[in-house]
């Protein structure tokens, strides 16, 4: 059983087209692993009976020689993903018991490829946070451990359900989003593959929106060409949704051996400023050397207004979410505490159905878009964005990628940083540029701490430049010959 949940995508996927493996018995693999593995609590909803009808029609495809290009492929979907008739919370009690009657098209686009839900899995609350403790249904667990040390760690957020399934094993790949981070900072300190893609290439139509003009849906797996498998069929043109773009969908797996020669390689001089740690900037170098020695060329660029990104973030993702959360009164779906007369009703749900970290962010974008503060903060944080957006066209004059760490550091103790939301919200310091900008960014595992906690590389692309980015991450990858994978101490704990 364990070897079928050690294959890569890529190899499961071709195993089942040689009809060597079942989808069945696949799914079944996984599954006995996620039921071994509750204590991650990787999963907010399970779903073995669908999972196994889908496999079920799944071999029957793949013996009718009609199979999709993701036939029989097992999936674990973040909870903020709509899927027709399976509970869909965003990790909210305000939305518990929601069963949508529609599927995201992300979502359905896999389905069409064949693939199989295993379950929904668990997020920090409507996506808010960088450590996956905000959610209603409680933190999850990283596989990971501190060598010799049992002390639990955060599978970082928000999309950390999805990254504890793939490191754990209980998954092939995942769909995550990211708004600020929540695909690339749990990827990479769960040691895995995670891609935002350029905002508008994937649809966002039946995604639970947090702030709409940050959010991107994107996949998450163990390696960069299982990436590049998932993005070819999350990806579309949706006329459901009036910011995805209609381009054409290349077939990225291509794009992974590519290599990187004659690429010029950006390091953002910034970036590189103070409260760095030694063993990130060592990191970073290592990831230039390895792509300079495989024949890209390193060039410095300039990112002057980086570091006014993480407060721009702080006041646009709010505001977005104050407007987008109103929908949520208790009225037509979810969560409903009576009261009196209506606002009374709409006061009592809302107080009961958002955590803190969710009302904090509704109060901060009330405040910031309020007549007397709208210049004064949301104003001034949409001129830093789109001088951030100018930065990364200038430096993009001078090289194809940029190179960056994920993080500022590896997965920490579960309930070191939530007593201050700043501490938090600075896990995101590398990676929020990158969607007030609306480019793409990949975090590839590129090494370990010394106490055995993997790190991630950040890089960086041109609007809807990908398949560059597949390129240089097939580079990393070949490179870092990152093989660790956390023990299984959860199956005999
Ligand atoms: N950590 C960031 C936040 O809390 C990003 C979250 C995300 O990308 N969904 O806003």
């Amino acid at each position: 059983m364990s070897t079928l949940t050690d294959l890569t995508l890529a190899e499961a996927r071709d195993k089942l087209k040689a009809r060597e493996i079942s989808a069945r018995e696949l799914t079944d693999a996984h599954l006995t692993a996620i039921e071994k593995a509750r204590p991650l609590n990787a999963f907010i909803t399970e779903t073995p009976e669908k999972a196994r009808a889908m496999a079920d029609q799944a071999d029957k495809r793949l013996a009718e020689g009609v199979a999709g290009p993701l036939e029989g492929v097992p999936l674990a979907i973040k909870d903020l993903f709509c899927t027709e008739g399976v509970q869909t919370t965003a990790a909210s009690h305000i939305l518990q018991g929601f069963v949508p009657t529609y599927e995201s098209t992300v979502t359905k686009n896999l389905w069409h490829a064949g693939a199989v839900l295993l379950g929904k899995t668990n997020l920090d609350e409507f996506a808010m946070g960088s450590s996956n403790e905000t959610s209603y249904f409680g933190p999850v667990i990283s596989p990971w451990r501190r060598t010799g040390d049992p002390t639990p760690l955060v599978p970082g957020g928000s999309s950390g359900g999805s990254a504890a399934a793939v490191a754990a094993g209980l998954a092939l790949g995942a769909t995550g989003t990211d708004t600020g981070g929540s695909i690339r900072q749990p990827a990479a300190v769960a040691g895995i593959c995670g891609l935002k893609p350029t905002y508008g290439r994937c649809s966002r139509w039946g995604i639970v929106a947090f702030a709409s003009s940050l959010d991107q849906a994107g996949p998450m797996a163990r390696t960069v060409g299982d990436c590049a498998i998932l993005l070819k069929a999350m990806a579309s043109h949706d006329a459901k949704d009036s910011t995805s773009l209609n381009v054409g969908v290349p077939d990225y797996e291509k794009s992974v051996r590519a290599g990187v020669k004659g690429l010029r390689i950006g390091i953002p001089k910034e970036v590189r400023g103070e409260g760095l740690s030694a063993e990130i900037a060592a990191l970073w170098d290592k990831g230039a050397e390895w792509l300079k020695a495989q024949g890209a060329e390193i060039v410095e660029v300039s990112l002057k207004h980086a570091h006014h990104a993480l407060p721009a973030y702080y006041i646009v993702a709010p505001a977005e979410a104050s407007s987008n959360l109103a929908r949520y009164d208790g009225v037509r779906y979810g969560l409903r505490v009576p009261g009196d007369d209506i606002t009374q009703t709409y006061e009592n749900t809302r107080a009961a159905g958002f955590g803190r970290e969710v009302q904090r962010r509704i109060l901060i974008g009330t405040y910031v878009l309020s007549a007397g503060y709208y210049d004064a903060y949301y104003l001034r944080a949409q001129k830093i964005r789109t001088l951030i957006a100018r930065d990364f066209e200038e430096a993009f004059k001078g090289c194809d990628l940029i190179l960056t760490p994920t993080t500022p550091g590896p997965a920490f103790a579960i309930g070191a940083k939530t007593s201050d939301p700043v501490e938090m919200y600075l896990n995101d310091v590398f990676t929020v540029t990158v969607n007030l900008a609306g480019l793409p960014g990949m975090s590839v595992p590129a090494g370990l701490t010394g106490d055995g906690l993997p790190l991630g590389l950040q890089l960086i692309g041109k609007p809807f430049d990908e398949e560059t980015i597949f390129r240089a991450a097939g580079a990393i990858e070949e490179a870092a010959q990152f093989t660790a994978r956390p023990g299984d101490w959860w199956s005999t704990s």
